[in-house]
């Protein structure tokens, strides 16, 4: 592995530079530069995923009954939702490369499990301008719809195994079909329901992805290969440009880019952890509101937790006449509120304090005004604390009962066979944390995560806000005072569901 640093700015050209932009180059690596280069590299990353999500889909129906023996719902619920929460915090969209639910659509539209071919099953449409301006809006909403129906039917508590079958079809089906009529992955970009919460969370992850080595080279580059493709590969799937590339948000990983460009001026790159939160240029206002939103869901699936909310969604289903948990009404309710109530003070700080950002923002199709740019750069700052709750959420599964893959792993089907003698492992009761751990461990997560929100937004205030006044001291100290707040009612919470899933 070697290091590379980017050439010195030239005078004009400041946009494609940043300070933040990464600095380790890991596909200097001869092994790691070959396995990139490799056609095969992403198909035998998914390969795996889609044999277990096709055991999933089959062991759900078919499978044992009880949903704590059938494997769909051990694998999905107990190990596969905590790992992918894992994989979003350390290496942002590393789940994204080896995902079964794109690549599987994505082998359908190209007809092709891995090589470059001409053809494509796909109508090639194009996204709408007026839906690509809400950026990752609507996944976000698809997401929160999805949730509900998740909460509705008990799938991830878990309930029947049948549904873990019916969602994961659903999912599949939904992207199948975007990719049949759209052109490229215009379904990770948008639509997918993991997508905004990847890209939000992946934000404190320590993989920068692919981008350019010499951005001035992108800039009279004939070819722009690593986005129209080449023999060697497709055009960037995501649409990104690495040329112009800041932050870890679209890149999925593929290595598309790599293989394309005639001049070898992609990287692969490291970074430390945050900084594309703290990143100065390109903070989307999409992302920022999705922030917020995603982090009233979190906190709802905490407080629906507590005995409180019962009471109040039986009142309202009894009122409404709906028939169980949760009520659209109150689910909807506060998920939008928490997001209000913390835009509402980011907008009261910026209207007091009237920090100017250094930096441009831009949303998916316009330049945003400051006051916007300096609501999306605060908003990010709640990126680390909101990833770190939905992380700390699926922990009480993990730690209390992944060890039931064990037996689950012996008996897919239900048909009381025994294919590695484990059926009857006394591991299907053994917790991996006594209970206070449990819950121990999750207010140490949901601590680290308010800690690097702090440390963001130390950044964000810091380097990329002027105040007339020398008052950003004093704003920094407001918001932290609001960051606190966030990640202490987190950690009061878990303290009262006592490790409840
Ligand atoms: S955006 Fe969604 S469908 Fe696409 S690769 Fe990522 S998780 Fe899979
Ligand atoms: S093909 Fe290579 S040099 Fe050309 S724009 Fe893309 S990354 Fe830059
Ligand atoms: S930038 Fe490169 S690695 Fe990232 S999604 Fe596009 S083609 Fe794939």
């Amino acid at each position: 592995m070697s290091t590379h640093l980017h050439p010195p700015q030239h005078e004009g050209m400041n946009e494609h530079f940043d300070p933040t932009d990464p600095r380790i180059d890991i596909a200097r690596h001869r092994v790691i530069d070959r396995v990139l280069r490799s056609r095969m590299f992403q198909f035998f990353l998914i390969l795996p995923n889609q044999i277990i999500f096709w055991v999933v889909m089959a062991t759900g129906v078919l499978g044992a009954a009880l949903p704590t023996r059938n494997f769909a719902s051990v694998i999905t619920w107990y190990i596969w939702f905590c790992v992918v929460f894992l994989l979003m915090v350390g290496v942002g969209r590393g789940w994204c490369v080896m995902c079964p639910f794109g690549g599987l659509a994505e082998w359908v539209q190209r007809l092709s499990f891995w090589k470059r071919r001409p053809v494509s099953l796909s109508l090639g449409w194009k996204w709408p301008k007026q839906l690509a301006r809400w950026g990752l809006l609507p996944s976000v909403w698809v997401f929160i719809a999805l949730t509900w129906f998740e909460e509705y039917f008990n799938i991830a508590g878990p309930g029947a195994p049948a549904y873990t079958t019916y969602l994961v079809i659903f999912i599949i089906a939904f992207a199948l079909l975007t990719f049949l009529l759209f052109e490229r992955r215009t379904f990770c970009r948008y639509l997918c329901p993991l997508t905004a919460l990847i890209g939000s969370v992946g934000a404190t992850g320590g993989v920068a992805g692919f981008r350019t080595r010499d951005r001035n080279r992108c800039l009279t580059c004939p070819t722009k290969d690593c986005m129209r493709g080449s023999e060697a590969g497709y055009g960037c799937p995501w649409y990104e440009w690495p040329g112009s590339a800041s932050s870890n948000l679209t890149c999925g990983l593929c290595a598309e880019c790599y293989k394309n460009c005639p001049y070898d001026n992609i990287g692969l790159y490291v970074q430390p952890p945050l900084t594309s939160v703290v990143a100065t240029v390109n903070r989307r206002v999409d992302v920022a509101w999705g922030i917020l939103l995603l982090l009233g869901l979190v906190l709802f699936q905490q407080l629906n937790a507590l005995p409180i909310y019962s009471t109040v969604d039986d009142w309202l289903n009894r009122v409404t006449q709906f028939p169980g948990y949760p009520n659209p009404i109150d689910y909807l309710i506060i998920i939008v509120a928490v997001a209000l109530v913390v835009a509402g003070v980011i907008w009261a700080l910026i209207k007091v304090f009237s920090p100017t950002p250094v930096s441009v923002a831009l949303t998916p199709t316009a330049k945003a005004g400051k006051g916007l740019t300096a609501f999306a750069g605060l908003a990010y700052t709640v990126a680390p604390v909101m990833a770190s709750d939905y992380l700390a959420r699926q922990l009480p599964k993990f730690w209390n009962h992944a060890l039931r893959i064990v037996p689950a792993i012996s008996n897919p089907l239900g048909l009381g066979w025994n294919l590695f003698g484990t059926a009857h492992s006394s591991l299907y009761s053994v917790h991996l944390l006594s209970p206070s751990g449990v819950v121990n461990s999750q207010l140490i997560v949901v601590g680290i995560g308010t800690l690097a929100s702090l440390y963001s937004a130390l950044k964000v205030i810091g380097r990329d806000f002027d105040a007339k006044g020398g008052r950003l001291g004093l704003l920094y100290v407001v918001w932290a005072v609001g960051l606190a707040a966030i990640g202490g009612s987190m950690m009061v919470l878990y303290v009262f569901m006592n490790g409840a899933q």
